[in-house]
């Protein structure tokens, strides 16, 4: 496991390379990955609003600071994974993808659902303070087709919707590694202290993240997932 970033810095332990060619940009909550080398990667999320720097350091440290991916696919449209998908797409000018039920969400043409008030935890709380509004990004937004990820050959998305309608994972055969988005989580939702402290325990949420499993586990043949990321 490889880290970037200058040791000692507020960023140590932000950008690592937790899979080969999976390089996870840690931004508070929510993750942004790049994936792939430097003949051809694609990121996928692009974490809270003001990350940006964050990742551009992240690419300038893997790739240099001139590189520039071969697209930005995003698990989902709310705000803390495509707060900064589209200043970056536009520097970058290259184009996001989504599934095409998140496509209202990213071209202005819809809000999303309200969150449901009878779900408990310290997220579900905080969430309702979130905006759901879509928003008409600038930049150009593709819906994804058939199931292999434009720049990225080794992996394919898969529709877990649950969280969103138009929610996607992104998978890679080779090493069973899933990129779940928020179709699963990795921390007891319940727990206020564990937002702040991360603690890195694999936890499932009841509904999605089945969904997420079930997609999974079609997707590799029911084999178990070797590693997942959220
Ligand atoms: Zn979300």
């Amino acid at each position: 496991m490889r880290c970037y970033g200058v040791q000692g810095s507020e960023e140590e332990g932000l950008i690592v390379e937790h899979a080969p060619d999976v390089l996870r940009v840690a931004t508070a909550f929510v993750n942004a990955y790049i994936l792939g080398t430097a003949e051809g990667w694609i990121l996928v999320d692009t974490g809270l609003p003001g990350a940006a720097p964050l990742i551009r350091r992240g690419v300038a440290a893997r790739f240099g600071s001139s590189a520039r991916p071969l697209a930005i696919v995003l698990t989902h449209g709310h705000f803390d994974h495509a707060g900064n998908a589209d200043a970056l797409a536009l520097e970058w000018d290259v184009p996001i993808l989504a599934h095409p039920l998140e496509m209202p969400y990213l071209i202005g043409r819809s809000d999303y659902p309200p969150i449901d008030s009878t779900m408990g935890g310290a997220i579900a709380v905080m969430a309702r303070t979130f905006s759901r509004r879509g928003r008409k990004l600038a930049a150009q937004v593709l819906p994804l087709s058939g199931d292999t990820v434009p720049g990225a050959p080794e992996w394919r998305w898969i529709h877990t919707p649950g969280h969103t309608h138009g929610h996607v994972s992104l998978f890679r055969e080779s090493d069973r590694t899933l990129i779940a988005g928020d179709a699963l989580i990795t921390m007891d939702m319940d727990s206020w202290t564990e937002q702040v402290q991360r603690t890195p325990e694999p936890s499932l949420s009841p509904s999605a993240a089945e969904r997420a499993a079930a997609a999974s586990r079609s997707a590799a043949s029911r084999k178990p997932l070797r590693r997942w990321m959220t």
